[in-house]
Protein backbone atom coordinates (compact mmCIF):
# COMPACT_ATOMS: atom_id res chain seq x y z
CA UNK A 1 0.00 0.00 0.00
CA UNK A 2 2.58 2.22 0.91
CA UNK A 3 4.56 1.27 -1.78
CA UNK A 4 0.89 1.86 -4.16
CA UNK A 5 1.46 5.23 -2.87
CA UNK A 6 4.70 5.84 -3.72
CA UNK A 7 4.48 5.01 -7.45
CA UNK A 8 1.32 6.80 -7.72
CA UNK A 9 3.25 10.29 -6.78
CA UNK A 10 5.88 9.13 -8.97
CA UNK A 11 3.57 8.42 -11.75
CA UNK A 12 1.86 12.00 -11.18
CA UNK A 13 5.28 14.02 -10.87
CA UNK A 14 6.78 12.06 -14.28
CA UNK A 15 3.93 12.97 -16.36
CA UNK A 16 3.36 16.42 -15.32
CA UNK A 17 7.46 17.17 -15.63
CA UNK A 18 7.26 15.65 -18.88
CA UNK A 19 4.81 18.37 -20.10
CA UNK A 20 6.79 20.73 -18.88
CA UNK A 21 10.28 20.03 -20.24
CA UNK A 22 9.72 17.15 -22.48
CA UNK A 23 10.15 17.47 -26.43
CA UNK A 24 8.81 13.78 -27.92
CA UNK A 25 10.19 12.98 -31.47
CA UNK A 26 7.99 13.40 -34.65
CA UNK A 27 5.02 14.60 -32.22
CA UNK A 28 2.83 17.37 -33.11
CA UNK A 29 2.96 20.38 -30.43
CA UNK A 30 -0.52 20.21 -29.66
CA UNK A 31 -2.01 21.86 -26.44
CA UNK A 32 -3.61 19.23 -24.03
CA UNK A 33 -2.19 16.03 -25.73
CA UNK A 34 0.08 13.71 -23.26
CA UNK A 35 2.42 10.90 -23.93
CA UNK A 36 1.49 7.61 -22.08
CA UNK A 37 3.13 6.69 -19.38
CA UNK A 38 4.56 3.59 -19.40
CA UNK A 39 6.67 2.07 -16.30
CA UNK A 40 7.79 -1.13 -17.58
CA UNK A 41 7.78 -3.65 -20.27
CA UNK A 42 7.51 -7.43 -20.08
CA UNK A 43 8.19 -9.92 -23.62
CA UNK A 44 5.33 -8.75 -26.03
CA UNK A 45 3.49 -6.15 -23.32
CA UNK A 46 4.54 -2.70 -22.18
CA UNK A 47 2.45 -1.99 -18.85
CA UNK A 48 1.26 2.10 -18.22
CA UNK A 49 1.35 3.52 -15.05
CA UNK A 50 -2.13 3.22 -14.48
CA UNK A 51 -1.69 -0.89 -14.64
CA UNK A 52 -3.08 -1.06 -18.50
CA UNK A 53 -1.33 -3.46 -20.91
CA UNK A 54 -0.64 -2.39 -24.50
CA UNK A 55 0.43 -4.94 -26.67
CA UNK A 56 3.31 -4.02 -28.55
CA UNK A 57 3.00 -4.46 -32.14
CA UNK A 58 5.20 -2.23 -33.38
CA UNK A 59 8.31 -3.28 -31.80
CA UNK A 60 8.85 -0.29 -30.21
CA UNK A 61 9.73 1.84 -33.71
CA UNK A 62 11.31 -1.41 -34.91
CA UNK A 63 14.21 -1.79 -32.46
CA UNK A 64 12.92 -4.84 -30.18
CA UNK A 65 13.24 -8.15 -31.29
CA UNK A 66 12.59 -10.65 -28.63
CA UNK A 67 10.30 -9.04 -26.30
CA UNK A 68 10.91 -5.98 -24.05
CA UNK A 69 13.50 -6.34 -20.47
CA UNK A 70 14.84 -9.63 -21.94
CA UNK A 71 16.46 -11.29 -18.73
CA UNK A 72 19.65 -12.72 -20.90
CA UNK A 73 20.11 -9.00 -22.64
CA UNK A 74 19.64 -7.52 -19.40
CA UNK A 75 22.22 -9.37 -17.52
CA UNK A 76 24.65 -9.39 -20.35
CA UNK A 77 24.41 -5.35 -20.20
CA UNK A 78 24.69 -5.29 -16.54
CA UNK A 79 27.74 -7.71 -16.42
CA UNK A 80 29.42 -5.19 -18.70
CA UNK A 81 28.66 -2.08 -16.68
CA UNK A 82 30.30 -3.81 -13.79
CA UNK A 83 33.14 -4.29 -15.86
CA UNK A 84 33.66 -1.54 -18.64
CA UNK A 85 30.87 0.71 -19.50
CA UNK A 86 33.07 2.87 -21.92
CA UNK A 87 36.39 3.88 -23.60
CA UNK A 88 37.35 5.65 -26.54
CA UNK A 89 37.27 3.83 -29.78
CA UNK A 90 40.00 5.62 -31.13
CA UNK A 91 43.27 4.23 -30.70
CA UNK A 92 41.31 1.81 -28.51
CA UNK A 93 39.33 -1.40 -28.58
CA UNK A 94 37.92 -4.28 -26.21
CA UNK A 95 36.53 -7.61 -26.53
CA UNK A 96 32.64 -7.24 -27.43
CA UNK A 97 33.25 -4.47 -30.35
CA UNK A 98 35.70 -7.03 -31.78
CA UNK A 99 33.88 -10.19 -31.67
CA UNK A 100 30.67 -8.46 -32.55
CA UNK A 101 32.45 -6.89 -35.47
CA UNK A 102 33.37 -10.27 -36.54
CA UNK A 103 29.96 -12.04 -35.21
CA UNK A 104 28.07 -10.17 -38.01
CA UNK A 105 30.86 -10.26 -41.00
CA UNK A 106 30.09 -14.26 -39.88
CA UNK A 107 26.44 -13.65 -40.49
CA UNK A 108 26.67 -11.49 -43.71
CA UNK A 109 27.58 -11.73 -47.13
CA UNK A 110 30.75 -13.00 -47.31
CA UNK A 111 32.54 -10.28 -48.68
CA UNK A 112 31.34 -7.64 -45.72
CA UNK A 113 34.03 -7.87 -43.52
CA UNK A 114 35.19 -4.53 -41.88
CA UNK A 115 32.84 -2.65 -39.57
CA UNK A 116 32.55 0.53 -38.89
CA UNK A 117 30.46 1.47 -35.57
CA UNK A 118 28.33 4.42 -34.70
CA UNK A 119 25.06 4.95 -32.86
CA UNK A 120 22.10 4.63 -34.46
CA UNK A 121 20.79 4.17 -37.94
CA UNK A 122 20.78 7.76 -39.34
CA UNK A 123 24.49 7.66 -38.50
CA UNK A 124 25.42 4.40 -39.96
CA UNK A 125 23.95 5.56 -43.28
CA UNK A 126 25.92 9.07 -43.06
CA UNK A 127 29.13 6.45 -42.39
CA UNK A 128 27.87 4.82 -45.84
CA UNK A 129 27.57 7.82 -47.48
CA UNK A 130 30.74 9.19 -46.61
CA UNK A 131 33.00 6.35 -47.09
CA UNK A 132 31.48 5.84 -50.39
CA UNK A 133 32.14 9.25 -51.37
CA UNK A 134 35.80 9.47 -49.66
CA UNK A 135 36.44 6.18 -51.19
CA UNK A 136 36.45 7.77 -54.76
CA UNK A 137 38.21 10.89 -53.80
CA UNK A 138 41.28 8.49 -52.81
CA UNK A 139 41.24 6.31 -55.50
CA UNK A 140 41.91 9.80 -57.63
CA UNK A 141 37.97 9.99 -58.93
CA UNK A 142 36.97 13.28 -59.60
CA UNK A 143 33.35 12.28 -61.38
CA UNK A 144 31.94 10.12 -59.63
CA UNK A 145 30.21 12.19 -56.83
CA UNK A 146 26.37 11.83 -57.62
CA UNK A 147 24.22 10.03 -54.64
CA UNK A 148 21.27 8.22 -56.09
CA UNK A 149 18.57 6.35 -54.14
CA UNK A 150 14.77 5.73 -54.78
CA UNK A 151 11.42 7.35 -54.31
CA UNK A 152 9.69 6.86 -51.44
CA UNK A 153 12.85 5.88 -49.37
CA UNK A 154 13.92 6.96 -46.08
CA UNK A 155 17.37 6.86 -44.16
CA UNK A 156 17.00 8.76 -40.96
CA UNK A 157 16.65 12.03 -39.82
CA UNK A 158 20.25 13.35 -39.96
CA UNK A 159 21.12 15.99 -43.15
CA UNK A 160 22.54 13.15 -45.02
CA UNK A 161 20.25 10.97 -44.54
CA UNK A 162 17.36 12.95 -45.04
CA UNK A 163 18.92 13.92 -48.05
CA UNK A 164 18.98 10.36 -49.21
CA UNK A 165 15.64 9.78 -47.68
CA UNK A 166 14.00 12.76 -49.81
CA UNK A 167 11.47 10.83 -51.22
CA UNK A 168 9.87 10.02 -48.12
CA UNK A 169 8.65 13.48 -48.18
CA UNK A 170 9.92 13.68 -44.15
CA UNK A 171 11.82 16.06 -44.85
CA UNK A 172 10.52 18.79 -46.77
CA UNK A 173 10.67 21.79 -44.10
CA UNK A 174 14.37 21.35 -44.11
CA UNK A 175 14.66 20.90 -48.33
CA UNK A 176 17.11 24.06 -48.59
CA UNK A 177 19.55 22.42 -45.93
CA UNK A 178 19.68 19.45 -48.24
CA UNK A 179 22.06 17.93 -50.94
CA UNK A 180 21.14 16.96 -54.18
CA UNK A 181 20.44 13.12 -54.31
CA UNK A 182 19.13 11.44 -58.11
CA UNK A 183 16.02 9.44 -57.35
CA UNK A 184 14.52 6.09 -58.64
CA UNK A 185 11.47 4.84 -58.87
CA UNK A 186 10.66 1.97 -58.17
CA UNK A 187 7.64 -0.39 -58.37
CA UNK A 188 6.00 -1.23 -55.35
CA UNK A 189 3.72 -4.51 -55.24
CA UNK A 190 1.03 -6.58 -52.88
CA UNK A 191 -0.54 -9.46 -52.88
CA UNK A 192 -2.74 -10.23 -55.77
CA UNK A 193 -0.88 -7.62 -57.77
CA UNK A 194 -0.38 -8.68 -61.27
CA UNK A 195 1.02 -5.15 -62.88
CA UNK A 196 4.62 -5.89 -60.77
CA UNK A 197 6.37 -7.23 -63.65
CA UNK A 198 5.54 -4.68 -65.80
CA UNK A 199 6.27 -1.80 -63.85
CA UNK A 200 9.35 -3.27 -62.82
CA UNK A 201 10.55 -3.53 -66.12
CA UNK A 202 9.37 0.12 -66.97
CA UNK A 203 11.31 0.94 -63.36
CA UNK A 204 14.56 -0.66 -64.62
CA UNK A 205 14.29 0.87 -68.27
CA UNK A 206 14.42 4.44 -66.50
CA UNK A 207 17.44 3.38 -64.58
CA UNK A 208 19.32 2.22 -67.51
CA UNK A 209 18.94 5.54 -69.01
CA UNK A 210 19.97 7.12 -65.62
CA UNK A 211 22.83 4.73 -66.20
CA UNK A 212 23.84 5.49 -69.04
CA UNK A 213 23.53 9.09 -68.58
CA UNK A 214 25.16 9.66 -65.31
CA UNK A 215 27.19 6.09 -64.25
CA UNK A 216 30.11 7.03 -64.72
CA UNK A 217 29.39 10.50 -62.13
CA UNK A 218 27.61 7.75 -59.71
CA UNK A 219 29.27 7.20 -56.44
CA UNK A 220 26.88 5.14 -54.70
CA UNK A 221 22.96 3.91 -54.68
CA UNK A 222 21.73 3.38 -51.50
CA UNK A 223 18.60 1.06 -51.14
CA UNK A 224 16.36 -0.21 -48.33
CA UNK A 225 16.09 -3.60 -49.75
CA UNK A 226 12.82 -5.69 -49.95
CA UNK A 227 11.05 -3.05 -47.65
CA UNK A 228 10.88 1.00 -47.40
CA UNK A 229 9.79 1.44 -44.40
CA UNK A 230 8.91 4.56 -43.12
CA UNK A 231 8.02 5.69 -46.78
CA UNK A 232 4.90 3.40 -46.27
CA UNK A 233 5.91 -0.44 -45.27
CA UNK A 234 6.30 -0.23 -49.70
CA UNK A 235 7.47 -3.74 -50.57
CA UNK A 236 9.30 -5.01 -54.28
CA UNK A 237 10.14 -7.90 -55.53
CA UNK A 238 13.46 -9.57 -54.58
CA UNK A 239 13.95 -9.64 -58.71
CA UNK A 240 13.88 -6.64 -59.30
CA UNK A 241 15.93 -5.67 -56.06
CA UNK A 242 18.71 -7.93 -57.93
CA UNK A 243 18.06 -6.04 -61.46
CA UNK A 244 18.63 -2.80 -60.05
CA UNK A 245 21.74 -3.53 -57.55
CA UNK A 246 23.07 -5.55 -60.92
CA UNK A 247 23.07 -2.26 -63.08
CA UNK A 248 24.69 -0.05 -60.14
CA UNK A 249 27.37 -2.37 -60.32
CA UNK A 250 27.47 -2.25 -63.89
CA UNK A 251 27.52 1.23 -64.20
CA UNK A 252 30.74 0.86 -61.70
CA UNK A 253 28.57 2.12 -58.12
CA UNK A 254 29.09 1.24 -54.87
CA UNK A 255 25.99 -0.46 -53.53
CA UNK A 256 24.43 0.52 -49.96
CA UNK A 257 21.77 -1.42 -48.52
CA UNK A 258 20.31 0.67 -45.60
CA UNK A 259 18.86 -2.76 -43.78
CA UNK A 260 18.26 -0.51 -40.77
CA UNK A 261 15.20 -1.71 -40.30
CA UNK A 262 15.01 -4.56 -42.53
CA UNK A 263 18.04 -5.93 -40.78
CA UNK A 264 17.98 -9.34 -38.45
CA UNK A 265 15.26 -11.55 -39.37
CA UNK A 266 12.73 -8.86 -39.82
CA UNK A 267 12.09 -10.00 -43.61
CA UNK A 268 12.35 -13.54 -42.52
CA UNK A 269 16.04 -14.17 -43.73
CA UNK A 270 18.44 -13.34 -41.44
CA UNK A 271 19.31 -10.03 -43.29
CA UNK A 272 17.26 -8.86 -46.48
CA UNK A 273 20.18 -9.43 -48.16
CA UNK A 274 20.79 -13.23 -47.73
CA UNK A 275 16.94 -13.48 -48.35
CA UNK A 276 17.14 -11.54 -52.08
CA UNK A 277 20.32 -13.06 -52.94
CA UNK A 278 22.14 -9.98 -53.58
CA UNK A 279 25.19 -8.63 -51.68
CA UNK A 280 26.07 -4.54 -51.69
CA UNK A 281 29.43 -3.30 -50.69
CA UNK A 282 27.87 -1.37 -47.89
CA UNK A 283 24.98 -2.21 -45.39
CA UNK A 284 23.73 -0.17 -42.56
CA UNK A 285 22.20 -1.76 -39.62
CA UNK A 286 20.95 -0.33 -36.10
CA UNK A 287 17.31 -1.02 -34.89
CA UNK A 288 17.64 -4.26 -33.94
CA UNK A 289 21.16 -4.88 -33.27
CA UNK A 290 20.92 -4.73 -29.97
CA UNK A 291 17.41 -6.52 -29.57
CA UNK A 292 16.22 -2.99 -28.56
CA UNK A 293 17.93 -2.14 -25.76
CA UNK A 294 20.97 0.50 -26.39
CA UNK A 295 21.40 2.82 -29.40
CA UNK A 296 24.33 1.30 -31.72
CA UNK A 297 24.49 1.06 -35.65
CA UNK A 298 27.00 -0.36 -37.66
CA UNK A 299 28.06 0.15 -41.31
CA UNK A 300 30.18 -2.86 -42.90
CA UNK A 301 31.80 -2.73 -45.86
CA UNK A 302 33.68 -4.60 -48.27
CA UNK A 303 37.84 -4.83 -47.44
CA UNK A 304 38.63 -3.19 -50.99
CA UNK A 305 36.82 -0.35 -49.52
CA UNK A 306 38.93 -0.09 -46.33
CA UNK A 307 41.85 -0.60 -48.33
CA UNK A 308 40.99 2.59 -50.53
CA UNK A 309 41.93 4.09 -47.22
CA UNK A 310 45.03 2.56 -46.43
CA UNK A 311 47.71 5.01 -45.55
CA UNK A 312 49.22 7.81 -43.33
CA UNK A 313 47.91 10.48 -44.63
CA UNK A 314 45.38 12.59 -42.43
CA UNK A 315 43.41 13.62 -45.67
CA UNK A 316 42.78 9.81 -46.52
CA UNK A 317 41.04 8.96 -43.54
CA UNK A 318 37.65 8.21 -42.83
CA UNK A 319 36.90 11.58 -40.58
CA UNK A 320 34.34 10.33 -38.85
CA UNK A 321 33.41 9.28 -35.05
CA UNK A 322 31.03 9.33 -32.33
CA UNK A 323 31.99 10.04 -28.52
CA UNK A 324 30.00 6.68 -27.67
CA UNK A 325 31.05 4.86 -30.97
CA UNK A 326 31.37 0.89 -30.38
CA UNK A 327 29.80 1.36 -26.75
CA UNK A 328 30.44 -1.51 -24.53
CA UNK A 329 27.09 -1.88 -23.18
CA UNK A 330 25.64 -1.79 -26.49
CA UNK A 331 27.88 -4.62 -28.64
CA UNK A 332 27.28 -6.49 -24.96
CA UNK A 333 23.70 -6.30 -25.61
CA UNK A 334 24.10 -6.95 -29.10
CA UNK A 335 26.55 -10.25 -28.59
CA UNK A 336 23.84 -11.41 -26.31
CA UNK A 337 19.95 -10.53 -28.50
CA UNK A 338 22.71 -12.64 -31.53
CA UNK A 339 22.77 -15.73 -29.31
CA UNK A 340 19.11 -15.10 -29.10
CA UNK A 341 18.64 -14.80 -32.70
CA UNK A 342 20.73 -18.50 -33.61
CA UNK A 343 18.70 -19.92 -30.64
CA UNK A 344 15.62 -19.71 -31.86
CA UNK A 345 14.45 -16.16 -32.75
CA UNK A 346 15.70 -16.40 -36.25
CA UNK A 347 13.70 -19.22 -36.75
CA UNK A 348 10.71 -17.50 -35.32
CA UNK A 349 11.05 -14.67 -37.48
CA UNK A 350 11.10 -16.75 -40.72
CA UNK A 351 8.06 -18.28 -39.36
CA UNK A 352 5.63 -15.29 -38.42
CA UNK A 353 5.11 -14.48 -42.12
CA UNK A 354 2.70 -17.99 -41.80
CA UNK A 355 0.92 -16.17 -38.52
CA UNK A 356 0.75 -13.47 -40.86
CA UNK A 357 -0.95 -15.36 -44.17
CA UNK A 358 -3.38 -17.16 -41.97
CA UNK A 359 -4.69 -13.98 -40.52
CA UNK A 360 -4.39 -10.64 -42.96
CA UNK A 361 -6.53 -12.02 -45.63
CA UNK A 362 -9.17 -12.42 -43.67
CA UNK A 363 -9.11 -9.03 -41.69
CA UNK A 364 -9.00 -7.17 -45.06
CA UNK A 365 -11.96 -9.72 -46.28
CA UNK A 366 -13.63 -8.27 -43.29
CA UNK A 367 -13.02 -4.62 -43.71
CA UNK A 368 -13.64 -4.41 -47.13
CA UNK A 369 -14.11 -1.87 -49.20
CA UNK A 370 -11.68 0.23 -46.61
CA UNK A 371 -8.62 -2.00 -47.22
CA UNK A 372 -6.59 -2.71 -49.94
CA UNK A 373 -3.22 -3.74 -51.11
CA UNK A 374 -2.64 -6.12 -48.14
CA UNK A 375 1.25 -7.04 -48.17
CA UNK A 376 3.44 -9.33 -46.05
CA UNK A 377 7.24 -9.32 -45.94
CA UNK A 378 8.48 -11.73 -43.07
CA UNK A 379 7.29 -10.26 -39.47
CA UNK A 380 5.94 -7.16 -41.53
CA UNK A 381 1.93 -6.81 -42.24
CA UNK A 382 0.73 -3.84 -43.96
CA UNK A 383 -1.92 -2.62 -45.85
CA UNK A 384 -3.75 0.67 -47.05
CA UNK A 385 -6.75 2.65 -45.60
CA UNK A 386 -9.01 3.91 -48.50
CA UNK A 387 -9.60 8.06 -47.31
CA UNK A 388 -9.94 11.00 -47.96
CA UNK A 389 -6.02 11.64 -48.60
CA UNK A 390 -3.25 9.54 -48.92
CA UNK A 391 0.71 9.74 -47.52
CA UNK A 392 2.01 10.53 -44.47
CA UNK A 393 -0.95 13.44 -43.30
CA UNK A 394 -3.47 11.51 -43.91
CA UNK A 395 -5.66 11.98 -40.80
CA UNK A 396 -6.97 7.99 -40.78
CA UNK A 397 -3.80 6.90 -39.21
CA UNK A 398 -4.38 9.24 -36.51
CA UNK A 399 -7.73 7.97 -35.71
CA UNK A 400 -7.00 4.34 -35.61
CA UNK A 401 -3.88 4.58 -33.63
CA UNK A 402 -5.87 6.63 -31.38
CA UNK A 403 -8.90 3.46 -31.58
CA UNK A 404 -6.16 0.57 -30.98
CA UNK A 405 -5.03 2.27 -28.22
CA UNK A 406 -8.32 2.58 -26.68
CA UNK A 407 -8.00 -1.26 -26.93
CA UNK A 408 -4.52 -2.20 -25.94
CA UNK A 409 -2.41 -2.06 -29.11
CA UNK A 410 0.37 0.04 -30.09
CA UNK A 411 0.34 0.92 -33.70
CA UNK A 412 1.46 3.72 -35.44
CA UNK A 413 -0.06 3.74 -39.06
CA UNK A 414 2.09 5.93 -41.72
CA UNK A 415 -0.50 8.13 -42.77
CA UNK A 416 -3.15 5.82 -44.17
CA UNK A 417 -0.72 2.44 -44.11
CA UNK A 418 -1.74 0.21 -41.58
CA UNK A 419 1.02 -2.17 -40.26
CA UNK A 420 1.90 -4.85 -37.63
CA UNK A 421 5.23 -5.22 -37.02
CA UNK A 422 5.73 -7.42 -33.92
CA UNK A 423 8.50 -8.63 -31.73
CA UNK A 424 9.49 -11.97 -32.34
CA UNK A 425 8.33 -13.01 -29.16
CA UNK A 426 4.86 -12.69 -30.30
CA UNK A 427 2.49 -15.60 -29.40
CA UNK A 428 -0.32 -16.58 -32.12
CA UNK A 429 -2.85 -15.67 -29.15
CA UNK A 430 -1.09 -11.88 -28.90
CA UNK A 431 -1.41 -11.86 -32.47
CA UNK A 432 -5.18 -12.97 -32.27
CA UNK A 433 -6.25 -9.79 -30.02
CA UNK A 434 -3.55 -7.46 -32.53
CA UNK A 435 -5.99 -8.55 -35.44
CA UNK A 436 -9.02 -8.51 -33.85
CA UNK A 437 -8.17 -5.38 -32.43
CA UNK A 438 -7.51 -3.40 -35.87
CA UNK A 439 -10.47 -4.61 -37.25
CA UNK A 440 -12.64 -3.61 -34.37
CA UNK A 441 -10.51 -0.12 -34.55
CA UNK A 442 -10.89 0.59 -38.12
CA UNK A 443 -14.55 -1.55 -38.60
CA UNK A 444 -16.02 1.36 -36.32
CA UNK A 445 -14.21 4.66 -37.12
C1 LIG B 1 14.71 4.05 -38.78
C2 LIG B 1 15.53 4.02 -40.00
C3 LIG B 1 16.68 4.80 -40.11
C4 LIG B 1 17.10 5.77 -39.04
O1 LIG B 1 17.44 5.12 -37.87
P1 LIG B 1 17.49 5.94 -36.49
O2 LIG B 1 18.06 4.98 -35.52
O3 LIG B 1 16.06 6.31 -36.20
O4 LIG B 1 18.34 7.14 -36.72
C5 LIG B 1 17.43 4.69 -41.25
N1 LIG B 1 17.08 3.85 -42.24
C6 LIG B 1 15.99 3.08 -42.16
C7 LIG B 1 15.67 2.14 -43.28
C8 LIG B 1 15.17 3.14 -41.04
O5 LIG B 1 14.07 2.39 -40.98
Amino acid sequence: MADDAQSGDWETDFAALDRRHVWHPFTANEPGKAPVPIVAGRGSELIAADGTRYLDCISSWWVNLHGHAHPAIAAAVARQAATLEHVIFADFTHAPAARLAARLSALLPDALTRCFFSDNGSTAVEVALKIAAHFWKNAGSRKRRRIAALEGGYHGDTVGAMSAGRGSGFSDAYAEMLFAVDLLPVPDTWIGDDTAAVREARALDTARDYFAAHGPELAALIVEPLVQGAGGMRMHRPEFLRALAGLAREAGALVVFDEVMTGFGRTGAAFACLGAEVAPDLICLAKGLTGGFLPLAATLCRDEIYDGFAGADLGRMLAHGHSYAANPLGCAAALASLDLLEDGGFGRAAAMKGAHCARLPQLIATLGARAARPRICGTIAAFDVAGDTQGYGAPVGRRIKRAALERGLLIRPLGNVVYLLPPYCMTEDELDRAYSGLAAAIGNL
